[in-house]
């Protein structure tokens, strides 16, 4: 799950990491009134799930109260277009207002898991305030890493080691390793699977704060932080993937055509493989569960055919846990109430598999039967391009 700047940066505070004043506004007077409270030069920062803000027109520096007000008339209500926004854009509901800053130097800090060595790793750069996956890409070794054990945390060697690789001296060495360390309690503490900081920033009169901040959390872990549920905005989300998350629906929506329907994310997993490998492109990524029941069936397939860019559907089950009988009965249901026009391709091994092929037969459905997984999506593929299987 994501949050919005502001909701991280309450969060930050909350752990002693320091971030610049500022509160958050829905309304041009509003943004006014907190611009006027904190006096001097203010920055308006649109308040949207994504990144890339600052090029795409989404923060504004303003210099008195009425450019403030000027600033968030402007940004609120527009349709936020960057490299990480959907391409029609968000839309900004919400601004933050903040002191501006006087910078001397942007640095980049993230806390995130490495797969690779199972444990967790702090990652700080010098080239900060630009898109560390460049930096990443083009000069790898200006980004440092420490590893951190869960139980052990960062030790003040490790936290110690990146603010100096950071540059920092003297004061700002103390304030940069204090706040890796309160960084680190924070994406322990709340199940964090990413803490970004870019930029981290110096000032021109010394001091060293958060000046963007980005929290993702492990959904898995959100059953015991209710304070950090409570943050979720359905607004910045698909409105299919929020559809699926009220019935525990693992659904994701992708950029293809052909529709997948299917049980255990391996299987999907595989199943978005083989649809490329036969020159198609899955429209989303859709595990149904292993228990799922002909209503669950029924959702899935409602979801996934409302989407408009399915031109086909690839049903892939295993009857497992899931009968292929009882899939059938969702899929007939389905399609019935639904009046689905759309071609749909079948693929069942497993449980009850000779019954469900044949409840599906009697149904009177145009429904393609597939051999196994490569001819089933060879197949998806060619009805979603308008050709013949
Ligand atoms: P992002 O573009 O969505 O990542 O938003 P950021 O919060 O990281 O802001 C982008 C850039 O705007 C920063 O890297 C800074 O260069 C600039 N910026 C943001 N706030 C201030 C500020 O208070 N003062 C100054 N001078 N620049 C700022
Ligand atoms: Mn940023």
């Amino acid at each position: 799950m994501k949050i919005h700047e502001y909701q991280a940066k309450a969060l930050l505070r909350e752990f002693g990491v320091a971030v610049p004043k500022g509160d958050v506004a829905d309304t041009p007077a509003q943004a006014r009134a907190i611009a006027q409270r904190l006096s001097g030069k203010v920055v308006v920062k649109a308040q949207v799930h994504a990144g890339g803000r600052g090029k795409a027109g989404g923060i504004k520096l303003a210099d008195d109260p009425a450019a403030a007000e000027q600033a968030a008339g402007q940004i609120l209500g527009m349709m936020l277009k960057t490299p990480q926004t959907p391409p029609e854009g968000i839309k900004v509901r919400k601004v933050l207002v903040e002191e501006a800053s006087a910078i001397d130097r942007e640095l980049y800090l993230s806390i995130t898991l490495d797969r690779a060595r199972a444990t967790h790793v702090v990652m700080a750069s010098q080239a900060g305030g630009m898109e560390i996956e460049e930096v990443a890409a083009k000069t790898p070794d200006k980004i440092l890493r420490e590893w951190a054990h869960p139980a052990l945390g960062v030790q003040d060697f490790q936290a110690r080691r990146l603010a100096f690789g950071l540059g920092l001296a003297g004061e700002q060495f103390k304030q940069g390793a204090a706040l890796i360390r309160n960084l680190f309690a924070l994406y322990l503490a709340k199940d964090c699977s990413l803490v970004e900081i870019n930029p981290l920033v110096v000032t021109r009169d010394g001091r060293v704060f958060a000046l963007d901040a980005k929290l993702n959390f492990d959904d898995n872990a959100l059953y015991r932080h209710k304070e950090i549920a409570e943050l979720r905005d359905t607004n910045e989300e698909t409105p299919l993937d929020v559809e699926a998350s009220k019935y525990g629906l693992n659904y994701i929506k992708l950029d293809g055509d052909v529709g997948c329907m299917v049980n255990g994310a391996g299987l999907a997993m595989a199943t978005m493989d083989i649809i490329q490998q036969a020159g198609g492109e899955p429209a989303n990524f859709l595990d149904v569960g292993g228990g799922a029941s002909p209503e669950q069936v029924e959702n899935a397939f409602r979801i996934l055919s409302s989407d408009p860019s399915v031109k086909a559907i690839f049903i892939n089950v295993f009857g497992g846990i899931l009968r292929v009988d009882r899939l059938a009965e969702g899929v007939i249901g389905a399609v019935k109430k639904l009046g689905l026009k759309l071609p749909v391709v079948l693929r069942a091994e497993g449980t009850n598999v000779e019954q469900g092929k044949k409840m599906l037969a009697d149904s009177g459905l145009a429904l393609t039967m597939a051999d196994d997984m490569a001819d089933g999506a060879t197949k998806a593929v060619a009805l979603a391009k308008g050709q013949k299987p």
